[in-house]
């Protein structure tokens, strides 16, 4: 049996659903939403049990954290002051967005959510959503496969959770309600959620691809109900062309020890794609290997320089 396909939420406890009150209104998934995979159940049915008990020493803190986290997220939601605060100045989101970056977040943008990217089943308390990403430190990710990136991936979805738990106090003390959802047993699909609010682009890998750290990125949301948040209004995401790109680089296609990157991305019969085959990749990841963000180009080299030339090489093709 494939256990991860049949456990597809975590202990109700952990479940935002299970503190959410019906007179609340949340935002639910859709008939077309996905369903959620828990990683760590994942990694546990694939794999040798020895690269699991190796890895296992590395990460246990951050892993610990993650759910000791992922547990204040959840419970957190009784917290709300329920004020009907539903605009925020300038200088408070200023002063909202320097606090995150005091905790290590990297990167900022907000979106509403797609309904179609809540995972089935799962709720979220509000509509609009601020979008967080975590630098993951590149020079220990180049080092993959190694303990010292494995360790980097962990810090950052255990940072992650610590940083959408202190941003939701702290908005609230602000009189505003929130519903953090931590990077390590989220609400949403996060990475197309990250791509509509214009952080950057899914690439080949399935990871999304930004401008100044490349794949090399952890993400997670905080849900708001303030109705003026800065969201793009721009349709066309600037960051589109790396997709195009991938196309003729490949490079993590090629790396992957797994073949588990889809050369030819997959569209599955909901439209969604599908970018890589979990079960060809998780033995590989459950002993240290993130070759699809180390292989990348774009954790090597400056994006625009990347872009100059895909677009001159382009030109000169035509
Ligand atoms: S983690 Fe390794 S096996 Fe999995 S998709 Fe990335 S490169 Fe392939
Ligand atoms: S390695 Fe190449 S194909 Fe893969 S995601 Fe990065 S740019 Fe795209």
């Amino acid at each position: 049996m494939k256990l991860y396909r049949f456990i597809r939420k975590p202990p109700f406890f952990l479940q935002a659903k299970f503190y959410i009150r019906k007179k609340d209104n949340p935002v639910k998934s859709t008939k077309n939403s996905r369903k959620a995979v828990i990683i760590p159940v994942l990694l546990l049915q694939f794999g040798s049990i020895r690269d699991k008990f190796k890895n296992f020493s590395i990460v246990k803190k951050a892993f610990k954290t993650s759910f000791i986290e992922l547990y204040k997220s959840a419970s957190s939601l009784k917290r709300n002051p329920h004020r009907n605060n539903k605009i925020i100045d300038n200088q408070t989101l200023k002063e909202f967005e320097d606090y995150a970056k005091t905790l290590g977040v990297s990167k900022i943008d907000y979106t509403s959510i797609n309904r179609d990217f809540i995972f089935k089943g799962f709720e979220v308390l509000y509509p609009n959503v601020m979008v967080l990403g975590m630098e993951m430190d590149k020079d220990k990710m180049k080092t993959n496969p190694s303990d010292e990136s494995t360790a980097e991936i962990w810090n950052a979805y255990s940072n992650l959770g610590i940083a959408v738990n202190k941003m939701a106090e702290w908005i609230r003390a602000k009189g505003f309600n929130c519903h953090p959802s931590p990077a390590i047993g989220g609400d949403v699909m996060i990475t197309p959620v990250a791509q509509e609010a214009h952080l950057g682009y899914v690439g080949k890998n399935g990871l999304l691809i930004t401008e100044e750290y490349g794949p090399s990125l952890r993400l997670a949301a905080i849900f708001l109900d303030i109705e003026n948040l800065p969201i793009s209004k721009a349709n066309e995401n600037p960051h589109k062309w790396v997709r195009e790109f991938c196309e003729d680089c490949n490079k993590c296609v090629q790396k992957c020890p797994g073949q588990a990157i889809f050369e030819k991305t997959k569209i599955l019969d909901d439209g969604y794609p599908q970018f890589i085959e979990r079960e060809k990749c998780a033995p590989h990841f459950s002993k240290n290997c993130s070759q699809c963000i180390s292989a990348c180009p774009f954790i090597y080299g400056n994006y625009n320089k990347i872009k100059s030339s895909y677009y001159e090489k382009r030109a000169t093709a035509s």
